[in-house]
C-alpha cells in the first residue's frame, strides 16, 4: 500500500499526481478504508445496488433524468459568488462562495437524494427509508419521494424530533412518516440502526438513501459521484468568472458529502489545494467536538472502516458542535484516504469561530449561511488574512441558514445581533426568534 505522508514539496505531489486517482476499487476500498461490514441479509441487498449503480451510471437515459431534475426542480447550475466587501474587509485573497445554499430545499443534500431516489424507481423498489438527524436530509428525501410518488420513511431519534420540530412537520407535510427511535441516546446513530433493521426486514420492496459519503460501499462512492456535480460546474465556472482554477478550495466535513462532490473534480488539479473544516466545538482539547480526522483513530463504523471518534476500547465517542449536520463520530472513508496520502488538508473550526463567520456573512455579504458551512468560510476568511490579493479561495456555501435561527439566538445567550440602523424593528423579530435581548453591531 503507498500511504505517502503529507505531500508539502512538490517532487511528492508530482508522484501522487502520476497515480491517476480511480478510487474505489471493486470491493469499495480507499486504501485501507472503507469497505463493506454487514450482515449476510444485507450483502444481498448491497450487491444488487452496486449492480443496479454499475448499469444505471452508463446509461445515457438514466443520467439525463437526473441532469433535467437537477436543472428543473433544483434549479442548477448553482452560481459561484464573489464575496467582494468580505475578502476586502480580510485584506487579502479573494474568496468565492458556491452557492448550495439557492438548491431548491436550501442545501447540497438534494443532489444525492435524487440520484438515489432515481435508482430506486429503476430498481422497482416503491418504498423508500432514510435516517435523519436534523432533519436535513429526512427534509430531502421526503421532497424527492413526493416529487416520484414513492413511499417514504424516515427514521428519526425521539431527542432529536423533539429539537428539530420544525423539520418533522416539513417531511409531513411533504408526505413522509416520521418514525421516532426511542433506544440508545435516542440520536441519529441509533436512527441508523434502526433503518439498517428495516432494511433488512423489507429488502424485496425498499430502497435505503443513506445522506452522506459514509455507510459499506457503493454509498461512499454512489454518494460522491452524484455530488460531484457541484465540483463540476466549479471547473466550469471559475475560469469564466476568474480566468483559472481557485488555488484553494473549501468545505465543511460532516459525513463530508459536500466535500467530496467540491473535491473530487479538483483531484486531479495538483495545483488545487483542498481543504477539509471539521468542527472543533468548544476546542480541539475540549473533549467537545467532531473532529474525527485529526483527532479520531480507524475502526469500522454503519458498514465501513474510516477514522472515528472512540475510546480505547472501541466505544464510540460523544461528539458535539453547534451545527448538527457536523456533528457525527466518524467521516466517510474516502476523506480518510486524502488526509493519509496527503492530498487534503483537514483543519477544525470552533463553535465561536463559526457564529463569528455566521454573522459577518450576513451582515457584509447579505447571506445567511448554514452553521455547517459557516465553518468553512470561518476557514476561508481567516486563510484569505494570510495570502495576497491574486489568490484565490472558493468556499462552498453548502446550505442556508433559516434552520439554525433558534440555534443562532440561544447561543448567542438568547441575544439578537442587529446592525445599529435596524434596531428599532429588531425587538419583534428578536422576540419571534426567542431570543431576550437585542444587542446592536457597529460596523
Ligand atoms: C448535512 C449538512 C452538512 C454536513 O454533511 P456533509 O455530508 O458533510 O456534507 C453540511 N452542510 C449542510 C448545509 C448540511 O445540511
Amino acid at each position: 500500500m503507498n500511504t505517502l505522508n503529507v505531500l508539502d514539496n512538490a517532487i511528492e505531489r508530482q508522484v501522487a499526481q502520476a497515480e491517476a486517482y480511480n478510487l474505489p476499487d471493486a470491493r469499495g476500498h480507499f486504501g485501507p478504508y472503507g469497505g463493506s461490514f454487514v450482515s449476510e441479509t444485507l450483502t444481498h441487498a448491497l450487491d444488487e445496488l452496486k449492480e443496479a449503480y454499475a448499469r444505471y451510471n452508463q446509461d445515457p437515459e438514466f443520467l439525463a433524468e437526473f441532469r433535467d431534475d437537477l436543472t428543473h426542480f433544483v434549479g442548477r447550475p448553482s452560481p459561484v459568488y464573489h464575496a467582494k466587501r468580505w475578502s476586502e474587509k480580510m485584506g487579502g485573497a479573494q474568496i468565492y462562495f458556491k452557492r448550495e445554499d439557492l438548491n431548491h430545499t436550501g442545501a447540497h443534500k438534494i443532489n444525492n437524494v435524487i440520484g438515489q431516489a432515481l435508482l430506486a424507481k429503476r430498481m422497482g423498489k416503491p418504498r423508500v427509508i432514510a435516517e435523519t438527524g436534523a432533519g436535513q436530509h429526512g427534509v430531502a428525501t421526503a421532497t424527492i419521494c413526493a416529487r416520484f410518488g414513492l413511499e417514504c420513511v424516515v427514521y428519526m431519534g425521539s431527542e432529536d424530533i423533539k429539537r428539530q420540530a420544525q423539520n418533522v412537520y416539513r417531511m409531513k407535510l411533504l408526505g413522509a412518516t416520521v418514525v421516532p427511535v426511542e433506544s440508545g441516546s435516542k440520536t441519529l446513530k441509533d436512527a441508523l440502526n434502526e433503518a439498517m433493521r428495516d432494511w433488512v426486514t423489507n429488502i424485496e420492496n425498499t430502497f435505503y438513501i443513506i445522506g452522506t459519503v459514509a455507510g459499506p460501499h457503493p454509498y461512499p462512492m454512489m454518494v460522491r459521484d452524484f455530488q460531484s456535480v457541484i465540483g463540476e460546474e466549479c471547473l466550469q465556472q471559475m475560469p469564466v468568472m476568474t480566468g483559472r482554477q481557485p488555488d484553494y478550495v473549501v468545505a465543511c466535513v460532516g459525513g463530508g458529502s459536500n466535500a467530496m462532490g467540491i473535491f473530487y473534480p479538483y483531484i486531479d488539479y495538483p495545483d488545487v489545494q483542498l481543504i477539509g473544516v471539521e468542527a472543533a466545538g468548544e476546542g480541539m482539547n475540549s473533549g467537545k467536538h467532531s473532529a474525527s480526522l485529526q483527532l479520531g483513530t480507524p475502526g469500522v463504523l454503519h458498514g465501513n472502516r474510516t477514522y472515528l471518534l472512540q475510546d480505547d476500547n472501541g466505544q464510540i465517542a460523544e461528539t458535539h458542535s453547534v451545527s448538527a449536520g457536523l456533528d457525527y463520530p466518524g467521516v466517510g472513508p474516502e476523506h480518510a484516504w486524502l488526509k493519509d496520502i496527503g492530498r487534503a488538508q483537514y483543519v477544525g473550526v470552533t463553535d465561536d469561530e463559526a457564529l463569528q463567520a455566521f454573522h459577518d456573512c450576513c451582515l457584509i455579504e447579505g447571506i445567511i449561511p448554514a452553521l455547517e458551512s459557516a465553518h468553512a468560510l470561518a476557514y476561508a476568511a481567516k486563510l484569505a488574512a494570510t495570502l495576497p490579493k491574486d489568490k484565490i479561495i472558493l468556499a462552498n456555501l453548502s446550505g442556508r441558514g433559516d434552520k439554525d435561527m433558534h440555534t443562532v439566538a440561544e447561543r448567542m445567550g438568547m441575544n439578537f445581533y442587529c446592525r445599529e440602523s435596524c434596531a428599532v424593528g429588531a425587538a419583534a423579530v428578536a422576540a419571534a426568534a426567542g431570543a431576550t435581548q437585542v444587542v446592536t453591531l457597529h460596523k
